[in-house]
């Protein structure tokens, strides 16, 4: 008997800050026993460490403005190499600007692989700034909560790991202001980007958490079978020899 390959499966999470990404991706990746790869996360437990990097990123996060792409970049490709990224990743919150985008890309293409979908999350303005405004999460597992959409089960506390629930410091209506500035003016071209690469899938993320995860599954699963088919078909039919 042959035994079965799959190929790593690479996904992107786009959508605007709130829209639901990290909720999701944690379901998600458990689910499809894929990590998530989130740069606000990885960003986070780099200031509790107090590492160069923390400090580098922490003034732009306090602003509410992206950590510079060279900064970016270099951390997700650090943290791709690991082996837990074999059988591959959901990205949440990585790329947010072309350049990202490009070098994602390219980083994959270098390894004969690339992205098999990109699920951008539809949110409007308003649901947004509810949505942010009511935000807890998680000090040990970037789990996300809200005070009237998804309370925890017990006041303060994570229903995963237990963990103490905070308001982020970016969560305050100014810093929303501005990072929803930027996601408009730096983040939603890449909608183009993916559109035009014919991954892009657009998700109604104003759904109950349970109908947008549904939608999700759904997509990813589709995106699965098309990386499977178009994997086994490059090794079932090698070139013709001239
Ligand atoms: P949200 O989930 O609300 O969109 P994140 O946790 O993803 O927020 O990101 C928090 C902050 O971390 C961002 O405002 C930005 O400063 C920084 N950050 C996260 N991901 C990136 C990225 N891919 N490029 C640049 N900065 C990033
Ligand atoms: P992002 O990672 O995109 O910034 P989060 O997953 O942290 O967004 O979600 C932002 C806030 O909205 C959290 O308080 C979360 O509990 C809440 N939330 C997420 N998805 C939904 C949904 N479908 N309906 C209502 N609230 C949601
Ligand atoms: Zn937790």
């Amino acid at each position: 008997m042959v035994a079965r390959v799959e190929p790593p499966l690479y996904c992107i999470l786009l959508g605007p800050p709130g829209a639901g990404k990290g909720t999701q991706a944690i379901t998600l990746s458990q689910d499809l026993g894929l990590i998530r790869l989130s740069t606000g996360d990885l960003f986070r437990e780099n200031i509790a460490k107090q590492t160069d990097l923390g400090l580098r990123a922490r003034a732009y996060m306090d602003r509410g403005e992206l950590v510079p792409d060279d900064v970016t970049i270099g951390m997700v490709l650090e943290r791709l190499r690991r082996p837990d990224c074999a059988a591959g990743a959901i990205f949440d919150g990585f790329p947010r600007t072309a350049a990202q985008a490009r070098a994602l890309e390219n980083a994959l293409a270098a390894c004969e692989e690339g992205i098999a979908c990109v699920l951008d999350l539809e949110v409007s303005h308003d649901v947004l700034i509810e949505r942010l405004g009511g935000r807890w999460m998680c000090r040990g597992c970037g789990a996300s909560y809200h005070v009237s959409y998804h309370p925890p089960t017990v006041a303060g506390k994570c229903d995963e790991c237990g963990g103490e629930l905070y308001q982020r410091p970016d969560d305050n209506p100014e810093t929303v202001a501005n990072r929803l500035r930027v996601y408009v003016e730096q983040t939603e071209p890449l909608q183009q980007f993916y559109r035009e690469r014919n991954l892009l899938v657009v998700i109604d993320g104003e759904q109950s958490i349970e109908d947008v995860q549904q939608a999700m599954r759904v997509a990813m699963e589709l995106a699965r079978s098309r990386r499977l088919f178009q994997f086994n078909t490059r090794r079932a039919m090698p070139p013709i020899p001239q």
